[in-house]
């Protein structure tokens, strides 16, 4: 168990993907997703899809219909360490619209203890950590959350209903950063729950024809981590960036017009920077192109050299997903 985990901390990017269950009131057809063990997943293709009508995709992890919260976090975990190590760390949410990727994140609808998602097990598990530390190392953590809308970036903690327009700055001293956005010191999960509720209340939602809560914008939380080495007083920083994407559905255009297209075309563009991002320090490329979408740009010291990254992917197991779970395996190919 503790090779397996030294095994995983080897490579920087690890990918996870995770099957959403057919929903209460769905037909419970058959699925199109098929675990076969906790690293790979069969997917059943229509025959237009493919000749073969099956496909085997491999991950580093895999999580069927049935996996807890808990259990989808237990892997996440090491990650979480290595924050209050001194390391940056970007975990992501990737799927199309009503695949689950705010549920991993932050849980269902009306929250329960079980229900609590990686945002905020992340945030429970740092603090857990920091405490057993204390004799030696003496923590701050604050958190910002912001999102990014048609390649804009806005402060999702505010009160007052202000959507200014924030820069993206880098600073020799804080690396990259948004120094406009609100930075709120937290010391327990209840911070945590409070600060996400105002977070989510905040955030753009627009109705589209797959799912009316559907959010046509990037969600990030950044978790920023200071420990104080108590003897030396050696500074040490870390940060973690909790983001829920945007839906990755490719639009039809000749379905929407005007601010629909608009917003499809902005996701399409950050999701595939970002693929470009990930796929090129994955090759060990000697550029990478950060600098093509705000997403990217923000996250530029979060991505490569020491920083970890973890997408989860997530899948909708309804046979007419199926174009949509092709392309999410592709992206989700690239990437590993
Ligand atoms: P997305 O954020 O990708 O659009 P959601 O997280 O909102 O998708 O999920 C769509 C619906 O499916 C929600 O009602 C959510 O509660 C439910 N759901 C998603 N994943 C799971 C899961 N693993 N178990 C149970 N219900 C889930
Ligand atoms: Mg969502």
């Amino acid at each position: 168990k503790l090779y397996n985990h030294v095994q995983d901390l080897k490579g920087s990017i690890r990918v996870y993907c995770r099957v959403r269950p057919f929903l209460p009131g769905q037909a419970n057809g058959l699925s199109t997703a098929d675990p076969i063990d906790d690293r790979n997943i069969r997917i059943l293709t229509p025959s237009k899809y493919g000749k073969e009508g099956q496909k085997t995709f491999c991950f580093n992890k895999v999580f069927g219909p049935s996996a807890t919260q808990e259990e989808v976090f237990s892997d996440t975990q090491p990650l979480i360490r290595s924050v209050l190590d001194g390391y940056n760390v970007c975990i992501f949410a990737y799927g199309q619209t009503g695949s689950g990727k705010t549920y991993t994140m932050t849980g269902p609808k009306e929250l329960t203890e079980e229900g609590l998602g990686v945002n905020y097990r992340a945030l429970g598990d740092l603090f857990l950590i920091s405490e057993q530390r204390k004799d030696v190392i003496s923590y701050d953590v604050s958190v910002q959350m912001i999102e990014i809308y048609n390649e804009q970036v806005r402060d999702l903690l505010v009160t007052d209903g202000s959507n200014k327009r924030l820069e993206i700055r880098n600073s020799s001293q804080k690396g990259i950063n948004v120094p406009d956005a609100n930075i709120v010191p937290v010391s327990s999960t209840s911070d945590v729950i409070y600060l996400m509720n105002l977070g989510h209340k905040n955030r753009v939602v627009s109705s589209t024809a797959m799912n009316d809560r559907s959010s046509r914008s990037h969600s990030c939380v950044t978790v920023h981590v200071q420990g104080k080495d108590l003897t030396s007083g050696t500074i040490l920083r870390g940060c973690m960036h909790l983001v829920d994407l945007a839906g990755s559905e490719r639009v039809d255009k000749s379905e929407v017009v005007g601010d629909r297209l608009k917003e499809a075309q902005h996701i399409n563009k950050s999701l595939s920077a970002l693929g470009d991002v990930i796929s090129s320090l994955s090759q060990k490329n000697s550029h990478v192109p950060y600098r093509n979408s705000k997403l990217t740009q923000l996250l530029q010291d979060s991505l490569g050299g020491q920083a970890k990254t973890l997408m989860f992917v997530h899948i909708s197991p309804e046979p007419d997903a199926i174009g949509e779970t092709i392309s999410t395996l592709k992206f989700a190919e690239r990437v590993s």
